[in-house]
């Protein structure tokens, strides 16, 4: 895979000290899943972060506390098996899903249950609430999603297809990491629909009537 587009290093601290949204740690994750360059970043991004948090620890915590941990550690642990459901592995892997991905996908991405916002444009949302937007797009060869520009930052990830825009041409693997300066519309410009990933910490802001009509019947 020839990856062109990478995560910023803002993002990638950010995930590794967990503050992202659910949405948007699992477009990083997927990225992950492809890219060896930003595990690298991801891993001394991490490294560092284990660092800085050690010199904090070691100057914060108390005898009291780690006696305190040291019990807890003594008492016999919850039994898990009874708190997690059993997952049934899926029959079939499909190689277009990143693995990150495949847990809320069942089967291929063709099957999912797409809705129509305009002729051309799909979208299935990921199943949980929370702060920004977190989905799949699915838009037709030569069509463009709608101008919009962010409150927060928007990631997407291309599963299939391509697509253009102000900043560069993205295609499978590429992730546009987006922050709330940039007014863009991408154009798909493959044979075959763009599949994205996406995800916003905050709500889409269209700058089209158009766009502000459908908004609330989206939750963009
Ligand atoms: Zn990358």
């Amino acid at each position: 895979m020839n990856i062109n587009h990478h995560l910023d290093e803002a993002t990638l601290m950010s995930y590794s000290a967990g503050s992202l949204s659910q949405g948007m740690a699992l477009v990083v994750a997927a990225h992950l899943s492809y890219c060896s360059e930003c595990r690298e970043r991801a891993r001394l991004s991490d490294a560092v972060g284990g660092v800085l948090l050690e010199s904090l620890e070691e100057q914060s915590v108390a005898d009291d506390m780690l006696a305190s941990i040291l019990s807890q550690l003594d008492q016999s642990p919850p039994d898990l098996a009874d708190q997690q459901p059993v997952r049934t592995p899926p029959s079939f892997i499909d190689p277009e899903i990143p693995a990150p991905l495949r847990e809320y996908v069942d089967g291929s991405l063709d099957q999912l249950p797409w809705k129509r916002i305009v002729p051309g444009v799909a979208y299935y949302d990921m199943p949980w609430e929370g702060r920004g937007v977190s989905r799949l797009l699915r838009i037709a060869p030569g069509k463009s999603m709608l101008t919009h520009t962010h409150h927060g930052n928007e990631l997407t990830l291309v599963l299939r297809g391509s697509f253009s825009d102000e900043v560069g041409r993205f295609q499978v693997g590429d992730i546009a990491d987006l922050d709330d300066q940039i007014e863009h519309q991408p154009l798909v410009d493959s044979q075959e629909d763009c599949i994205c990933l996406i995800a916003t910490d905050a709500p889409l802001r269209f700058t089209t009537l158009f766009g502000k009509l459908v908004q609330p019947m989206t939750g963009f």
